[in-house]
């Protein structure tokens, strides 16, 4: 019987392999979701699935794509509302 923290399902159960070379069953956290665009809801490219404790000490520009609204809205999306901000002047 699994420890007791073990039994629950919020940690993914992971094969893997030992120094030794036998397979053990390891207990790791589940990865955050793809981060979406928030007008259209696409996954955004070239955002990586950091876990909070990596975001933390990763750089900024490894966050978001350098791009106005970048991180936050997708590239088709950031084309209209740059083209809606001409318009607006
Ligand atoms: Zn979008």
């Amino acid at each position: 019987m699994p420890r007791p923290k073990h039994r629950s399902r919020s940690l993914r159960r992971v094969q893997k392999k030992m120094p030794g070379g036998k397979t053990r069953q390891v207990y790791a956290m589940r990865k955050p979701k793809v981060h979406k665009c928030a007008k259209c809801g696409v996954e955004l490219k070239g955002i990586p699935r950091f876990m909070p404790n990596k975001a933390k000490n990763a750089p900024r520009t490894k966050k978001r794509v350098e791009r106005a609204y970048g991180g936050f809205i997708c590239a088709s999306c950031a084309r209209e509302k740059f083209k809606q901000e001409a318009r607006l002047g």
